[in-house]
Formats: C-alpha cells, structure tokens, sequence
C-alpha cells in the first residue's frame, strides 16, 4: 500500500471516529518502538494489510467456489480458488481449506470430522508445549473428549517417544496432535505418524508456529505423515489472522464439511484474500531467505543467552522459539515479563516442562524472532538482546531502578532504524 493511501484510510478513521484513530496510532507507535518477541506474533506486509482492509469484507459466500449459497461469487470464487492453489502448491498438498476463522476453530473441526463426544484425543500436555484445542482440561476438546497427555522428558525437554506409543497403545485415541505452542526443537512427524498408524490414529500436524519455517524448507513438512496439518495462517507464515486445514483427498469431504457448515457460516472473504497474497509472498526466495533468519535469529540469540547462565527448556532451539526457565534466577515469569514490556522488549510469560509454579504465573518467558526478522534485525543483533533481557532481569531481581527506562530508550533508537513493514512511522 502507498504511503498516501495508508495516509487515506487514517484521515477517513480520524474523521469518523477520532476516539478508535487515536487507539490505531498508538498500536501503531507501540509496535514501532519497541522489540516484539511474542512468537506467535509477527509484522504482515503492507499489501497483505492492504487486502485484509478490502471491500471483499462486506460479501456473504457460505459454501465453497462453484457451489456457494449465495448469489454474486463472481469475483469471491476466484479469490478462494486462488488461495486454496497456492496453499496446496506451497505445501505440496492435495487438498487445502482456507475458510476456518482461526487456528482454534481449525482443530475443533477436526474434533467434528474424525471423532464423537466421549472420545479419547491425544495431545502435547498444555504446560509442557501443547496448545488448548489438543484435548486440555478447561478447553471445549479437553470437557467434551478425553484427553490424553504426552510431555518431554525432564532431562531433555524433549519429546519422549516410549512415552508417546505407550500412551497411544493403550488409550486408542481417535485422533493425536503433534506440534504445540512452546516446542522449541523439529517436530519428527515421522515418528509420530508410525505411532499413529500402529494406535489406529488419525495424525493431525498443528503447525500453527512453524507454517512459515515448513514453507520455507527450513522446518521438516509434515506432508505425507501427518493425515491432516492445521495451521494458522498469522505467525511465521505471516499472513493474515486466520487458518487452513490441508490434507490428501481422501480427508477432503470430511474436512471440508466440518468446517462449512458444521462449524461456521459465511467466510471471511477478506481474510481469505490476505491468505492468498501472503502465500504468494512465502514462495520467495525473499521469504526463504526471512524464514533461514528467524532460525539463525534464534539460534544465536539462544546462545548468547547460555552465555550470560540462562537455562532454555532443551538448551536451545531449531526453531523461532526460545523457552527460558527462570528458576534459578529467582525471578518469576510474570515479574519478568512485565518488567520487560516496561522496557520495550515484550513477551509472555510462559509455563516451563514440570513447572512447579502455577500456571497464571508461571516459572518462564517464551521469546521468538519472527516479528524482529521481519524488521530486518540479523544475528548481529542478538548479543545486544540477550544483553537487554539480562539487564532489566537482573535490575528486577536486585531492586535497581532506573535500568527499565534506560533499555526501553535504546530499544527506542534500534528499532527507529528498522521501520516495520505496513506500519507507518508516526
Ligand atoms: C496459535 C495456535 C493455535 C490457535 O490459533 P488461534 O488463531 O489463536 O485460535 C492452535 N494451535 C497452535 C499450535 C497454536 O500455536
């Protein structure tokens, strides 16, 4: 999008409703200051901004291209037909819906397709990496089906494959769900999916955080493994807020009918338009190169951080993600992580394996590099990170004041030279 066209919409949203522009442009200002190491967050590009603020907002298209509910899919059709291709080229899938509202109704359809009320799922354990939606307790997946649990191992935060056929061998879930939301180290696909097919599982891939690193060739594909990959479309893959659901021909009817209408109505057409240009970003040798950063971005950033006496949960990373214990520092997470939102470095606060700490506040931080490699930053960078972090984290355990301001004002002075892609600078 133009500079004058971004300038455009601002004028019409201050004119119509100064109270709402004035909350955009601080948004805007926040995300432009400051070093976002949210892992699920990222900075989408001006022209993926551009089609998410389209007029394919106001159309109505229950169903799918070729056989909607609606009349006037001239123009919906191809746009959807243009964003199930490229994903299926993308991921080299034979078949991809691009209609679930987010990651989170995606996997519910998968409850909806493959299994009944009652039924056992199984999934990573919440605190040691899952996501909500694979079975938990106060998720809908964990009260209406049994879920069962995996974790990793204590000594190497990593996933224990005894643990995981045991566990599927005697519980025969209906469906089991690799991948997670603080798994810092490579998915192996193909050991879950033998496990699933020895269990008479069906294998959902959740590759919500590492859709991006997958495209790229920087993360394993679960193609071919797993029977059906979900995925958000919002994170590394950098797209807009939204989901898809890809798998092979045989799960298409299934899939494709728990989404519309099992699941939801109309889809979001704007949003479907966003995926669409976002996937056609991800086939460039632009966005590989993005994606090999992250992973070297975080690779070098979990180093300097070993340096400076941090523990990370399996001592590192092969991914975007870094989980920081921080038991031995005596800091909690939550103190930690406001402590650095005040310094301009912001995370979340973050359960670690075995944590003995309660879950709203927790013993770690979970740091990513998507959002900061979009920016531009290179592993160059990272020392002067891991420096910050330790900075306002030791401040915080010693009572030293003054340390937060300083950080935030040279997070300040970077990050004006790395101006944020589709974020204007005010
Ligand atoms: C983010 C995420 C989801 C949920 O996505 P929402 O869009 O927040 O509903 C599901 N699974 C995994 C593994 C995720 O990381």
């Amino acid at each position: 999008m133009a500079a004058s066209e971004l300038m455009d919409r601002h004028l019409e949203l201050s004119a119509a409703d100064p109270e709402l522009a004035g909350l955009v442009r601080a948004e805007e200002r926040l995300q432009h200051e400051t070093l976002r190491m949210i892992p699920s967050e990222n900075y989408v590009s001006a022209a993926v901004l551009a089609a998410t603020g389209s007029v394919l907002t106001n159309k109505y298209s229950e169903g799918y291209p070729g056989r909607r509910y609606y009349e006037g899919q001239q123009v919906i059709d191809p746009v959807e037909n243009l964003a199930r291709d490229r994903a299926k080229a993308l991921f080299r899938a034979e078949h991809a819906n691009v209609q679930p509202y987010s990651g989170s109704p995606a996997n519910l359809a998968m409850y909806l397709a493959f299994a009944r009320p009652g039924d056992t799922v199984m999934g990573m354990a919440l605190p040691m990496g899952g996501h909500l939606t694979h079975g938990w307790d106060v998720s809908a997946t964990g009260t209406w089906f049994r879920g069962v649990r995996y974790g990793v191992r204590r000594d190497t935060g990593r996933v224990d494959f005894d643990e995981v056929r045991s566990l599927a061998l005697a519980a025969r879930p209906k469906i089991i769900f690799c991948g997670g939301t603080a798994v810092p180290r490579t998915v192996d696909f193909a050991a879950f999916a033998s496990i699933a097919q020895e269990a008479g599982a069906l294998l959902v891939a959740d590759i919500s955080h590492i859709a991006g690193l997958v495209a790229a060739g920087v993360h394993p594909s679960p193609i071919g493994h797993a029977d059906v990959v979900s995925t958000t479309t919002h994170k590394t893959l950098r797209g807009p807020r939204g989901a898809m659901l890809l798998c092979g021909a045989d799960h298409a009817k299934a899939v494709d009918q728990a989404v519309f209408p099992g699941l939801q109505g109309g889809p979001h057409n704007h949003t479907t338009a966003a995926i669409a240009v976002a996937l056609r970003e991800a086939t460039t040798e632009e966005f590989r190169a993005y994606a090999r950063a992250v992973v070297a971005n975080a690779a070098r950033l979990a180093k300097e951080l070993t340096a400076r006496g941090y523990d990370l949960v399996s001592g590192g990373t092969d991914t975007h993600l870094i989980l920081v214990d921080l038991a031995s520092t005596g800091v909690a997470g939550k103190s930690a992580a406001k402590a650095l939102d005040r310094a301009g470095i912001v995370v979340n606060h973050n359960a670690v394996p075995y944590d003995p700490r309660k879950p709203f506040d927790p013993s770690g931080i979970r740091l990513g590099t998507p959002a900061l490699t979009s920016r531009g930053l290179d592993p160059g960078h990272m020392p002067q990170i891991a420096a910050w972090i330790d900075r306002v984290i030791t401040a915080l355990r010693d009572g030293r004041s003054g340390v937060e301001e300083q950080v935030r004002a040279e997070v300040r002075e970077l990050m004006a030279a790395y101006p944020a892609p589709g974020v204007p600078v005010a």
